[in-house]
C-alpha cells in the first residue's frame, strides 16, 4: 500500500508500505477515504515530538471504511464509515475509567497513532482499541448527514477546541472570550465558544491578516485584533483592554504554542477569568505569579481525551455546528507532499484545515 512517511527531519516521502493486519483481537483495519494534516504533524517533522521517530507513517486525523475486525470488536461491521479519533482508549484501565483517555495506561493506548504507531495517511491503517476509538457515521436514508472529509475535522481539531479552549476557559453567557491564535483549533475554538455558549464578546487575536478576516467571515469573532502591526504585542494588548473596557477577559484561550502568546493570555486575563491552554508549547514559558497570585484565576493545560467527538457529530449531523468552512485545501494522495508544503506556509497559502483525499 501507499503510505506518507516521515522519513527524516523535515522530509516526508510517499512509500509503498506492506498492508497492516490484525495483531490484536480488540483492532479494527480501516481503509482510508480523507486524512487531515494537523499542526502536530509538522511539529513531527521538525522533530519536536520525541516519540515520533523517522520511518513513521503520519496522520491522526481522519474518516474511513471498516475494512477487517479483530474477533472481540462489537458494535460495527465490516463497510461501516467511521471517525478514527487522533486517542486509542482501552476504556477499562484506570485513567479510563476517570474519563482521560488521553493517558489510557495501556500499551497502545493515549495518542499513539501516528505518533508511536504507525497512523492514518496510508491506504490502510490499524486501529487499536477498535471499539472505543471509532464512530460511526450517522447516514439518513442513503445521504450522509455530515460530508466524510468534514467528518475528519472530529478526530481532533474539534474536541481538542472545545476539551482543551473553550470548556476549561468557562465560556459562559454574557461573558468575555479571546482566542489568541486563528489556526483551526483557534477558529474551532472561537466558533464553539460563540455558537454554543453565547458569550458577549468574542475577540480573536493572530498576525495573519487572512486568518483574521476568515474568523469574521465565519462569525467566529465579534472582533478581531491584528498583532503583526509595528506596535506588536503591546499594541495589541491595549486594543485588548480597550475592547474589554479595561476589564480583560473571563475566558482566555490560547491556541498557539509560543512564549509570547502565554504570556498575552497572563495579561489580558480577567479577575475571577481562566486561562485554557490549548497550543503544543516547546519552549518555556515565565508563569507572572507576582502578578497572578491575588486575582482568583485558573490555568488550564490539558491533551484532548475526545470524549465529547459523539456530542460534536451530533451537532454536525444536525447542522447546528458546521466545520466545512474550515477546510480550504483538499488535496489528491498523489499530491502529499505539496499538501504538506502548503501546511508549512499555510498563513501565505490562506490554508486553514487541509485535506488529504486517499481514495
Ligand atoms: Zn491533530
Ligand atoms: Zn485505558
Amino acid at each position: 500500500m501507499k503510505a506518507i512517511v516521515y522519513s527524516a527531519p523535515n522530509t516526508i516521502t510517499v512509500e509503498e508500505r506492506p498492508a497492516p493486519t490484525l495483531t490484536h483481537p480488540t483492532d479494527a483495519i480501516i481503509r482510508m477515504q480523507h486524512s487531515s494534516i494537523c499542526g502536530t504533524d509538522l511539529h513531527i517533522l521538525k522533530g519536536d515530538v520525541s516519540t515520533a521517530q523517522p520511518g513513521l507513517i503520519l496522520g491522526h486525523e481522519g474518516v474511513g471504511i471498516v475494512h477487517s475486525l479483530g474477533s472481540a470488536v462489537s458494535g460495527l461491521s465490516p463497510g461501516d464509515q467511521v471517525i478514527l479519533s487522533c486517542v486509542s482508549a482501552c476504556g477499562v484501565c484506570p485513567a479510563c475509567r476517570g474519563g482521560l483517555y488521553s493517558h489510557c495506561e495501556d500499551d497502545e493506548g493515549g495518542w499513539i497513532l501516528g505518533n508511536t504507531i504507525d497512523g492514518m495517511q496510508a491506504e490502510y491503517v490499524r486501529v487499536p482499541h477498535a471499539r472505543s476509538s471509532l464512530f460511526k457515521l450517522g447516514t439518513h436514508g442513503s445521504e450522509k448527514l455530515v460530508k466524510p472529509r468534514t467528518a475528519a475535522l472530529l478526530s481532533d481539531a474539534f474536541p481538542t477546541a472545545l476539551e482543551c479552549g473553550v470548556k476549561p476557559a468557562g465560556v459562559k453567557p454574557a461573558s468575555s472570550v479571546v482566542v489568541i491564535g486563528a489556526g483551526p483549533v483557534g477558529l474551532a475554538a472561537a466558533v464553539m465558544a460563540r455558537s454554543l455558549y453565547a458569550p458577549s464578546l468574542v475577540v480573536v487575536v493572530d498576525r495573519n491578516a487572512a486568518r483574521l478576516e476568515m474568523a469574521r467571515a465565519l462569525g467566529a469573532a465579534h472582533e478581531v485584533v491584528d498583532c503583526s502591526g509595528e506596535g506588536g504585542d503591546e499594541e495589541a494588548l491595549g486594543q485588548l483592554m480597550r475592547l474589554s473596557e479595561g476589564k480583560g477577559f473571563d475566558s482566555v484561550i490560547e491556541a498557539v504554542g509560543v512564549p509570547g502568546s502565554f504570556e498575552m493570555a497572563q495579561e489580558v486575563v480577567a479577575v475571577g477569568g481562566a486561562i485554557a491552554n490549548v497550543g503544543v508549547h516547546g519552549k518555556k514559558v515565565d508563569l507572572h505569579l507576582e502578578r497572578l497570585w491575588d486575582r482568583n484565576i485558573s490555568i488550564h493545560a490539558s491533551l484532548v481525551d475526545t470524549t465529547s467527538t459523539p456530542m460534536l457529530l451530533r451537532l454536525f449531523e444536525t447542522g447546528q455546528l458546521d466545520g466545512s468552512p474550515l477546510i480550504t485545501h483538499v488535496f489528491p494522495f498523489s499530491k502529499a507532499e505539496q499538501a504538506y508544503e502548503t501546511c508549512r506556509a499555510a498563513a501565505k497559502e490562506k490554508a486553514m484545515k487541509i485535506i488529504i483525499d486517499i481514495d
